[in-house]
């Protein structure tokens, strides 16, 4: 499988290699690429990854699998209701800025536990509590759709992160102003397999 590096890649064609990867998967025609030793050994000085996934820690949304890609093609972030702090801003900055990747994508997804457990209150235990308020201010924005609470949360939630990565500063702001950097919200729908882009 013959990729090119980053160096020429944008935003928009690191979503078309994904939406692909996704599509093969949905039917059933991976391809499984870069997971063969010798990629393993192209990329012991360094790595270019095309895209950022910040995903949830579900099990049942792995992004190597769900975008049919392998080893060095995504530099994947993942905490329970793909939500941001420090550490998670700063993995992000660290893939856009150091190793040029022209991509972040915030993927939320169906059926989400943290994002349910918010949506249903009541006391949560230990640290869980953190989850929560990070996804509650979520819950004022969408008011009044119809539809799955939980899934309408998720996908808000997906766009609401996506829009404070863009406007994160200094680095991830400056990056997007400068055409360097493009920031997506995705849902992904665990019945499906299906991946789509939020506008
Ligand atoms: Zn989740």
């Amino acid at each position: 499988m013959d990729y090119p590096t980053t160096e020429n890649l944008t935003g928009d064609t690191a979503i078309g290699r994904l939406m692909a990867g996704n599509r093969r998967y949905v039917n059933e025609k991976q391809t499984h690429p870069n997971q063969m030793p010798e990629r393993r050994a192209e990329l012991i000085d360094g790595q270019r990854p095309f895209a950022v996934i910040l995903g949830c820690a579900d099990s049942r949304v792995p992004p190597e699998v769900i975008f049919d890609q392998g080893l060095g093609d995504l530099f994947v972030v993942r905490v329970a209701g793909n939500i941001i702090d420090d550490v998670v801003l700063g993995s992000a900055e660290y893939a856009a800025s150091h190793l040029h990747t022209p991509l972040i994508m915030v993927l939320g997804h169906s059926q989400c536990g943290a994002i349910g457990a918010t949506v249903a209150g009541g006391d949560l235990e230990g640290h869980i509590p953190s989850l929560a308020e990070a996804i509650r201010p979520v819950l004022d924005s969408i008011q009044g759709q119809t539809g799955d609470l939980v899934d309408n949360t998720a996908r808000a939630n997906a766009r609401i992160v996506s829009e404070q990565l863009k406007q994160s500063t200094p680095i991830l702001s400056d990056l997007v102003k400068e055409g360097n950097l493009k920031v997506v919200a995705a849902f992904y729908d665990l019945d499906t397999g299906l991946v789509e882009v939020l506008t």
